[in-house]
């Protein structure tokens, strides 16, 4: 055991086979300054099995070649290959340099000659720390190398599974990587097409002078906010895509930018098409509903006319007919007049203003006195009913078509009421929750959903005004406020419609 000192003891296992060699090591060490432990092994076999065992109690394992069954490089060999992590010296003798480059080259750390004057011993003690420390730095040197490795080598799997088109551009505006989905999304096969090139090579003529500004922003280190662009493909067509840019730092330095795209293309094209065939649709129902009316008026028109004035010339069956024809052309208007509605509340609801909704049933209730009293339904409007943020039209249209609902399915009932009404939600929901109630015939909960379908109409009774349109206008306009409309209902027991309508701004 050598001087006591501060510093931590070097512990060295030592191989060697002959016994005054140990003993002059030994003495090497306790000559010197270096807190030191030796444990001593004679034999390779007996090195390993210690090693195998626990390698962490030593620094550094000094061998002899010269060994006795495995050779000392063998040893050294074999500590490698099996991923001890110790630094290794190999003592050889004199006229052996041909061997101590073949154990540097295994990864050997370091070869020391022994001469037959000892005075190699007299270097160990100053050469041993400095062999365990140059190989503490380069382990650490390797572990933060290969930890680097590791994340460039996650980023790049990241990237290159990414559905994101990934592209890096150096500071001369020079496209230098490109993942798989930036090039398929731009049409190239390889990366070769477009390494190399000025991003100029994807952008528009109209934003090329934004887009060089955003790329300088980004080189002196400023950020640009994310946002969507339009890019030119390698066939000359164009895309879409939303993108956000980065300046990629090095060692400090801004080394160029990176950008990211998420390709809309379908999305929009998608967006404009239905756009566009909705446009086309209203454009389409306004047209037909419109020519329609004027034959439908035509036939009401002369259909009267024949009843009037030729009465006489017509048999009681010739009558009949005419007066269906008149029910025909009736039903006919309505359900135009329905087609017309729906198409139109299909476009985004006017300007929304705040409106008292009693104001609102006030309107639609007054239009619908005669048939309530028609049927002798009591009709109970709440008291005090919210005001809310609507389209006034649309939601007078959606209140009238659930009354009309509500009086033509009430069935037999002999205390017919329709109740409307409003329940309290949290303060904090941004809707208001009205009710149209009925004690009518129901509708059993199968036919809950349906009933909002288009043309969809369950024929419980008779009602020839009817289209199967109602609903579908009401849900509509609920829609494009925000709300939505709902039914509970069982058959027999009267049906309450709720919907949603947005509070007063
Ligand atoms: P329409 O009233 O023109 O038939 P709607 O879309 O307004 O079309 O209604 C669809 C169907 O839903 C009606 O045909 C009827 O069968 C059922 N329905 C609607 N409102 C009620 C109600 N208040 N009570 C019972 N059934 C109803």
């Amino acid at each position: 055991m050598g001087p006591t000192q501060s510093s931590p003891s070097l512990r060295i296992l030592l191989v060697e086979d002959h016994k005054h060699d140990r003993i002059a090591f030994h003495r090497a060490f306790q000559r010197s300054q270096v807190s030191f432990e030796i444990t001593e092994c004679e034999r390779a076999e007996e090195a390993l099995e210690s090693l195998r065992s626990d390698a962490s109690l030593f620094d550094l394992i000094v061998i002899d070649h010269g060994l006795p069954g495995i050779s000392g490089l063998d040893l050294c060999k074999e500590l490698l290959d099996e991923g001890i992590p110790l630094p290794m010296v190999l003592l050889t003798g004199r006229g052996s340099e041909e061997l101590a480059v073949e154990a540097l080259k295994a990864g050997v750390n370091d070869y020391i000659i022994k001469d037959s004057g000892m005075g190699y011993l007299d270097l160990l003690p100053a050469v041993l720390p400095e062999v365990v420390r140059k190989h503490g730095d380069r382990m650490a040197r390797e572990g933060a190398e290969s930890a680097l490795r590791e994340s460039e080598e996650r980023f790049r799997n990241i990237v290159e599974g990414s559905e994101a088109g990934y592209c890096f551009i150096d500071r001369d505006g020079r496209i230098k990587d490109a993942n798989e989905a930036w090039l398929r999304m731009h049409g190239y096969s390889s990366l070769n097409e477009v390494i190399g090139k000025h991003f100029a090579l994807t952008q528009v003529d109209e934003h090329m002078d934004q887009a060089k500004k955003d790329f300088e922003n980004l080189l002196a280190g400023n950020s640009i906010p994310s946002g969507e662009s339009t890019r030119r493909y390698k066939d000359g067509s164009l895309g879409y895509h939303t993108f956000s840019a980065n300046p990629v730092l090095q060692a400090g330095r801004i080394v160029g930018v990176e950008s990211f795209l998420i390709d809309i293309t379908e999305r929009r094209r998608a967006e404009e098409k239905l756009r566009k065939m909705n446009e086309e649709l209203t454009n389409f129902a306004h047209v037909v509903s419109h020519d329609l009316k004027t034959p439908i008026v035509h036939i009401k028109g002369f259909s009267s006319l024949l009843l009037e004035r030729y009465k006489e010339d017509l048999d009681e069956q010739g009558q009949t007919c005419v007066e269906r024809i008149q029910t025909s052309a009736h039903r006919m208007e309505v359900l135009v007049s329905d087609l017309l509605a729906l198409s139109g509340v299909g476009r985004v609801v006017e300007t929304l203003k705040d409106v008292p909704s009693h104001e609102i049933l006030a309107t639609v209730t007054s239009g619908l006195q005669d048939r309530l009293n028609e049927n002798r339904i009591k009709l109970v409007v709440a008291d005090s009913l919210p005001t809310i943020c609507c389209d006034r039209e649309r939601v007078c249209q959606a209140f009238e078509n659930l009354i009309v609902n509500a009086i033509k399915f009430m069935g037999d009932n002999k205390n017919p009421t329709i109740e409307i009404g409003f329940k309290e939600r949290a303060k904090r929901a941004e809707f208001h929750q009205f009710y149209v109630k009925d004690n009518g015939i129901g509708i059993a909960p199968e036919d809950h959903r349906k009933i909002f379908e288009r043309f969809r109409r369950l024929k419980e009774i008779e009602d020839k005004e009817g289209t199967g349109l109602g609903l579908a206008i009401v849900e509509r306009i609920v829609n494009n406020h925000g709300g939505r409309v709902w039914v509970e209902s069982e058959k027999g027991k009267g049906a309450t419609f709720h919907f949603t309508l947005p509070k007063a701004s």
